[in-house]
């Protein structure tokens, strides 16, 4: 191949995927928190509250996963972090509804033209047992990110026992979202 070839196929190659996903490229996100249980406090997980004799600690109503995908969803698009939006020094954030602030995510990222396409979180808890309250996690979630529930995939782990989160001292949650342009 000549030189002159070479440049043009690998421009043409170049080019291609630039040109398909043009105003359509889409972005990853990822999300990571975790909260402490305490006795007498509700456990809100998922947008829900989950029947349990703790809940978790924080600022707001402490929904580690609506966290974690607050976060993811704010990566993806280039917008910071949870803090940053509703910092925990702020009182309008007391006690928040992690519901509402997962709804003002998803219309700021409306506004720069995104739409989620899929989020995959897990959540690790040493108790209680999760798995029955996913399938209504799933349906909350969908609701507020105006999507199907296929689109939302929950997965709940224990860590085994090991470590604080398996001494039940909290929780963790981790969230991968995929955003792309609407329209
Ligand atoms: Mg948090």
């Amino acid at each position: 191949m000549q030189d002159e070839e070479r440049s043009l196929k690998l421009t043409t190659d170049n080019q291609q995927p630039a040109t398909l996903f043009k105003g359509h490229m889409p972005r990853v996100g990822m999300g990571y928190d975790s909260h402490r249980l305490v006795a007498e406090r509700p456990l809100i997980l998922g947008g829900i509250t989950v029947p349990h004799a703790m809940g978790l600690q924080g600022h707001s109503d402490a929904d580690v996963l609506l966290h974690a995908l607050i976060d993811a969803l704010l990566g993806a698009a280039g917008e910071g972090d949870i803090g940053r939006l509703f910092p925990d020094t702020d009182p309008r954030w007391l006690g928040a509804d992690s519901a509402d602030l997962l709804l003002q995510v998803r219309s700021s990222i409306e506004e720069r033209g995104f739409h989620l396409v899929n989020a995959d979180m897990t959540v690790i808890a040493q108790a209680p047992r999760l798995a029955p309250y996913i399938p209504h996690m799933r349906q909350r979630i969908a609701e507020i990110m105006m999507t199907d529930t296929e689109n939302i995939n929950i997965k709940a782990k224990t860590a085994e026992g090991m470590g604080p989160i398996g001494n039940g001292e909290g929780m963790e949650a981790y969230a991968i979202v995929l955003i792309e342009r609407s329209g």
